[in-house]
């Protein structure tokens, strides 16, 4: 008797947190439960086979917008070649808008919202009876202290190889309404001793590389100086074996307690992910995000001056009322501040936001598809959008990579979102893609397009002599034709070492 907890990860790399919280809280039921995970792309009847081989009599499946599809598939396959097993949902996918969607015909229970609490309830009543009449079931909220912490369930190879998510609270107090945090309405820590200790374990195994999944991390400013004094501490005792952290930040919330500490931590050691997402007050003031735009900018420019923190800057294209031009004039502002990546989104209707109420009102048109992109709003008709989506791809590949760093400038010159979405329409003019371009052919692209904008060859040589794009495009051959930038993206690490070196 078995019970499975499954998930697709979007990449190897990323270990599941909430497949991790479940196992934690099985309470007696731990040790019949084994945890199996894996990556989007492998084949449902693999997958299926490596399940079927645990004889389940239950399988809980993560379900989350990258994986729904790939999943729903699965689960048809497993409930026609082996009905009996009860296959239970949970995940933010399929916590709202619940009974519309396929999978959830297709399986015998979903849990939505949390489930550390509700999921071993149900798996208990599936096991022993009385059986569950009901096939949703509101996930119960325990207060954070009666959940059991999972990051000892991290596997020594989880610790070697991979990302260790980790989180101090739960929840987020703002109402962005494009994103599905805003439902929370609040934020709850948990115990931070607790935590803390969980955190002194993992780095005596051997973590080195943190990634915190707190909404906010910066909300409350006594815990944060806990958290980053907890890394100073570890990055004095050991210099020469550094830890790495991750942070998703409010920009406008930034004590100077806070920058002195953020101010004491080395290169390459801090990273922070700033969601801006638009500067527009008018657009922010219908999407309910509170932001003082003012403060951002300063916070975010001192930080660039002041910190060694790898600035990792969220914008979304699409939102209600935003146009092409009031996005430009944002993606300006926010470049000059400096930060290392603008991570430039397009809006998604998550399932459950309360975006969708203004659709009519502001003509937004979405996939129905996940991830649910939008395809065009009253602003911005559906060709010029899939203009910004080529400019977000390929300015993943150019700028964020830190493939181009020397060469950028000169891209970008006194207008960069105008220039870079002109280098854009003519990167997908020439290639007809924005995937599978050999890096080495894509530097002479941007070189090609350099010059047919005046700018001298000897000058573009000499930008791209000193990149990693242009460096490979020198020794153009059997090694450069490995490094195709369709291979997966470059670690954190190792973009934020080009950042840091250029
Ligand atoms: S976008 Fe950020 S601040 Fe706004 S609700 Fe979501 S998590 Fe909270």
């Amino acid at each position: 008797m078995t019970i499975l907890l499954s998930t697709l990860n979007a990449r190897y790399t990323h270990a599941s947190l909430g497949l991790r919280y479940l196992l934690a809280n099985m309470g007696e039921l731990q040790s019949l439960t084994h945890l199996q995970e894996f990556v989007i792309g492998t084949r449902a009847v693999d997958i299926a086979e490596k399940l079927l081989a645990h004889q389940p009599r239950i399988i809980g499946f993560g379900v989350y917008i990258w994986n729904v599809e790939e999943t729903t598939k699965l689960v048809a396959l497993l409930k026609r070649v082996a009905p009996e097993i009860v296959i239970v949902l949970g995940g933010p996918e399929v916590s709202h808008e619940t009974e519309a969607q396929e999978i959830t015909r297709l399986a015998d229970y979903v849990v939505t919202g949390w489930g550390d609490v509700t999921f071993p309830q149900l798996c208990r009543a599936i096991l022993h009876g009385p059986k569950p009449l009901m096939k949703i079931h509101a996930g119960v909220q325990p207060p954070l202290d009666d959940i059991a912490l999972p990051y000892r369930l991290y596997s020594d190879e989880d610790i070697a190889h991979r990302t260790l998510y980790v989180e101090a609270s739960r929840g987020c107090p703002f109402k962005c309404e494009f994103c599905l945090s805003s439902l929370d309405k609040t934020a709850w820590p948990f115990n931070l001793d607790a935590f803390l200790a969980e955190l002194e374990n993992l780095h005596a195994r051997g973590a080195r590389l943190f990634k915190f999944v707190d909404r906010t991390f910066n909300l409350n400013i006594k815990s944060s100086l806990r958290i980053m004094q907890f890394f100073l501490d570890k990055l004095k005792a050991r210099p020469d074996d550094p830890v790495f952290a991750h942070f998703e930040v409010v920009p406008d919330h930034l004590p100077d307690a806070l920058k002195e500490a953020i101010s004491q931590f080395p290169p390459g050691t801090l990273q922070f992910e700033i969601g801006i997402q638009s500067f527009n007050p008018e657009v922010q003031t219908l999407v309910s995000r509170r932001q003082n735009n003012d403060k951002a900018a300063e916070n975010i420019r001192w930080l660039c001056q002041h910190s060694h923190a790898h600035l990792h800057v969220d914008l979304i294209a699409g939102l209600p009322g935003e146009s092409i031009e009031s996005f430009a004039a944002g993606f300006d502002r926010l470049f000059a501040l400096g930060p290392h990546e603008i991570q430039f989104g397009i809006l998604k209707r998550l399932r459950g936001t309360p975006i969708i109420r203004h659709t009519e009102a502001y003509g937004l048109l979405f996939d129905p598809h996940p991830p649910y992109a939008i395809l065009a709003t009253d602003c911005i008709g559906f060709a010029d959008m899939q203009k910004l989506v080529r400019f977000a791809r390929y300015w993943d590949l150019i700028a964020n990579s830190g493939r181009f760093a020397h060469t950028l400038p000169h891209i970008l010159r006194a207008a960069p979102f105008e220039n870079f979405m002109a280098l854009s329409e003519w990167l997908y003019e020439r290639t007809d893609a924005t995937h599978r371009i050999a890096l080495d052919r894509l530097a002479l692209l941007v070189s090609e397009w350099l010059q047919s904008q005046g700018v001298h060859a000897d000058t573009i040589d000499q930008a791209l002599s000193q990149d990693h794009a242009g460096k490979i495009g020198k020794t153009r051959g059997a090694k450069a034709k490995t490094d195709s930038l369709a291979q997966p993206e470059p670690s954190l690490l190792s973009r934020q070492a080009r950042h840091l070196a250029a």
